[in-house]
């Protein structure tokens, strides 16, 4: 792989219009941002344009609206945040396109920020729509992306305005890819990759491409159960993808053709249904009775992903070990947090719901690394060129 451009590369930046694709699509409850984690991982690249006395202007998408204003994806509530976090003012605007941003844009002081409204409010932004691209590049002398989350999207904010601007890469950026390719290219071994979550029919792609790289595969929550599956296993009730069972079958014999060691749940945590006040029993992971449903990993497995990773030089950890968000099902993911927050090796923890998970527990410091792209992270790991960084390389 080349070489990312950097904000070094865009030069004197005093007095000129910069354009910041950042990736704010932060969870929203009741108007207010219940998680700041994508905001502040931008501000090092706001505060590095700001003192060069940039003009500003930032843009986001924030969930799914699908090309029409919807009010509850506004972005005033993260533009407050932004502001209580950076302790700068940030104007927010109710347009993405138009005559207000020109205006505004125009209007910027040195060091000033200014919020467009949602970009997916606009059709033109999912579709990479060039004359949608053509009027976000007026807004602007120069274009940095920050938002790794969106990088693995040909939308118009990420790839048609890095076309007609110079553009670079913003600090998150650079740390994701850095710390990612660290990964790719020259993880310290035993490279131990320990996955779980839902979306198995999602993840078989890196799960494939891990294969090829790591020593040991850990797996636990849902995806644990389309192997234990594959391998004729009793999972009662418990999630699993019947028309992924083939693909099983193929990850667990080419690990073994590698010598890489596997290690799916010998025993769960198992109820009736997921709730809170469900009557739970730790059962044997490939013996689960009919009516009952795997919730989570049980304290053996617990234990032995934990003497797996005891030995481990690098981490990549994706997806939690069982539904956490419920009290009686949290342990294993809890269990496995502390076990890669205590090891002396480099850790990368991606996937919303996984880096949600430890930063609940209170072990973001303990950790090497959160991505703040769950998608885009795991395409990256899966070799694949995303059209959001590949814009932004040198030549
Ligand atoms: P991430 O966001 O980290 O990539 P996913 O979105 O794939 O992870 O999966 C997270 C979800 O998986 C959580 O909501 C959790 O409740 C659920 N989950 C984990 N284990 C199980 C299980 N055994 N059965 C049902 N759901 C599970
Ligand atoms: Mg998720």
């Amino acid at each position: 792989m080349g070489r990312l451009r950097t904000i070094e590369d865009l030069g004197d930046l005093d007095g000129r219009r910069v354009f910041v694709r950042v990736d704010f699509n932060v969870p929203l409850e009741d108007g207010r941002v219940t998680d700041d984690l994508r905001i502040t991982a931008s501000l090092p690249t706001i505060e590095r344009l700001r003192r060069a006395g940039a003009r500003l202007v930032l843009a986001s998408h924030l969930g799914r609206p699908k090309g029409t204003a919807h009010d509850d994806l506004r972005l005033d509530p993260v533009a407050r945040r932004l502001e209580e976090a950076g302790g700068f003012g940030v104007r927010k605007l109710d347009e993405v396109t138009g005559d207000d941003p020109r205006a505004a844009a125009d209007a910027l002081g040195s060091g000033e920020v200014l919020l467009l409204e949602n970009l997916r409010f606009d059709p033109g932004e999912e579709a990479n729509d060039p004359a949608f691209a053509d009027a976000l590049a007026t807004l602007a002398d120069a274009y940095v992306d920050d938002a790794f989350g969106a990088a693995h999207r040909a939308h118009a904010s990420v790839v048609g305005v890095a076309e007609r601007l110079p553009a670079a890469a913003g600090r998150l950026m650079q740390r994701e890819v850095e710390v990612l390719s660290r990964l790719l290219e020259a993880p310290a071994e035993p490279f131990v990759a320990l996955l779980g979550g839902v979306k198995v029919s999602d993840k078989l792609a890196v799960v494939g491409a891990l294969v090829e790289r790591v020593e040991a595969l850990l797996v636990g929550g849902a995806m644990a159960f389309t192997f234990i599956a594959a391998q004729g296993g009793d999972v009662g009730t418990s999630l699993v993808e019947r028309d992924r069972l083939d693909d099983a079958r193929g990850l667990l014999s080419r690990a073994e053709e590698r010598g890489v060691v596997v290690v799916l749940p010998e025993d769960v945590v198992a109820a009736a249904k997921a709730s809170a006040g469900a009557r739970k029993q730790t059962v044997r992971a490939d013996a689960i009775p009919r009516d009952l449903m795997g919730l989570d990993i049980g304290p053996a497995t617990v234990e032995e992903f934990t003497r797996v990773l005891a030995d481990a030089k690098t981490v990549f950890w994706n997806g939690p070990m069982g539904v956490f968000e419920l009290e009686p099902f949290a342990l294993g993911t809890r269990g496995v947090a502390q076990a890669v927050a205590g090891i002396d090796a480099f850790t990368v923890v991606g996937g919303g719901d996984s880096v949600a998970a430890i930063r609940g527990l209170g072990y973001e410091d303990a950790v090497d690394h959160l991505s703040t792209g769950g998608g885009a992270s795991l395409e990256f790991l899966e070799g694949r060129d995303l059209p959001g960084i590949a814009v932004l390389m040198e030549g």
